[in-house]
């Protein structure tokens, strides 16, 4: 089995290994110093200000992504939204649930977030700003020194869905003015699914300590209070807690974040080039290095060429949802992920062009 999809991706042999050992307790020293470990290498590898913390959720992505919108905003705050596709219209869905005062920026499947889009929303009385760095669901990846040249100029709080993008494409929390960074498990840190992440400098600190949060499990001054020991609120993942610092230690030792976006980068070229004499097309103008999302020039079915590759070269890619179901398939490139492998891949993408199915 080959996987070529945007998550739960293929992980590394030493994390595979760690998966396999017995669970051990983990209210005691040993463990909290690994996950204080976990912490300043979250904190380093996206430069985030002194003073930052990382918060470890044990539920998926979008876990954290509720977490960030009921503990960062209320009433008071008018939230300016991007909304480019499937999670960008979670985030929206999520002011709705909580009645978050927004502002919706509704982008096209694909489309770039430009300066002139930016500017119509420059005096509308917005106190902060949300979206994604990589919509996934297109393969599109946002400018983030445009974003944060934006929020700096007009001072808006700026929260950034990095689940796809943290270790694939740069990101510099101080450069780019970020306040909070939300990255999970499953797709570039290439572990099992479970566990989010959520980095935070002082401003987003404080928002926390400030807001009353109606929940129990969510209430984020809890991870910050119990995270100062390094342990959290209720039992944690902590299998996939200990690979995580496998894992971080391992990139840490090959160079840092750096390192690591350029080894997805590279994979992501070497794809892109081996399809060039195939009639597909990239979706998107502003390709994140994580995914390329392919349509047929052709105009046959996309979600064929995920049922192909699955059910007769056991590879999966990634179909896509809803009104892009037909139209796009979408090509990781995350996770231990091989020249091989790709080769693999792009073996039976020539073959299926040669029986028509492109
Ligand atoms: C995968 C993903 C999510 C959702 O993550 P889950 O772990 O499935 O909850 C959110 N945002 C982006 C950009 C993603 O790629």
């Amino acid at each position: 089995m080959l996987n070529f999809s945007v998550g739960p991706v293929q992980m590394d042999e030493k994390i595979r290994k760690q998966g396999f050992e017995q669970i051990p307790y983990f209210r005691t020293a040993e463990f909290s110093n690994i996950m204080l470990e976990n912490e300043k290498l979250f904190c380093e590898f996206l430069n985030s200000p002194e003073n930052s913390r990382t918060l470890f959720i044990t539920g998926s992505g979008t876990s954290s992504m509720e977490a960030c919108v009921m503990n960062f905003f209320t009433a008071k705050d008018k939230v300016l939204v991007v909304n480019g596709g499937s999670f960008g219209g979670r985030l929206v869905e999520l002011c709705k649930i909580f009645e978050i005062p927004y502002e919706e920026i509704k982008l096209d499947y694909g489309q770039v977030l430009t300066n002139e889009i930016l500017k119509n929303y420059e005096n509308k009385g917005c106190t902060a700003m949300l979206l994604q760095h990589h919509e996934t669901s297109t393969g599109i990846l946002y400018d983030l020194n445009m974003v944060g040249d934006f929020c700096k100029k007009n001072n808006l709080f700026l929260c950034v869905d990095c689940i796809s993008s943290f270790l694939a494409n740069e990101i510099d929390m101080q450069k780019n003015n970020i306040n909070a960074v939300i990255s999970g498990s499953q797709k570039a840190v290439a572990l099992p699914p479970g566990l989010s992440f959520i980095t935070i400098d002082e401003k987003a600190i404080n928002r926390i300590k400030e807001n009353q949060v109606k929940s129990l499990y969510f209430n984020l001054k809890n991870y910050l209070k119990d995270g100062e020991r390094g342990q959290t609120p209720f039992t944690p993942a902590v299998s996939v807690l200990l690979q995580l610092n496998i894992r971080l230690k391992a990139i840490k030792e090959a160079g840092g974040a750096g390192s690591e976006v350029a080894k997805v980068k590279e994979i992501s070229e070497y794809f892109r080039n081996g399809i060039k004499d195939l009639p597909l097309e990239n979706f998107s103008k502003s390709p994140a290095n994580a995914v390329t999302a392919l349509t047929l020039k052709s105009g046959k079915s996309a979600y064929n060429v995920f049922l192909k590759l699955k059910d007769n070269y056991d590879i999966f890619v990634c179909p896509n949802g809803g009104e892009l179901a037909e139209k796009i398939f979408r090509v990781g490139h995350i996770g231990y992920i091989t020249h091989d492998d790709v080769d693999a891949l792009l073996k039976a993408l020539h073959e299926l062009n040669a029986q028509g199915e492109l």
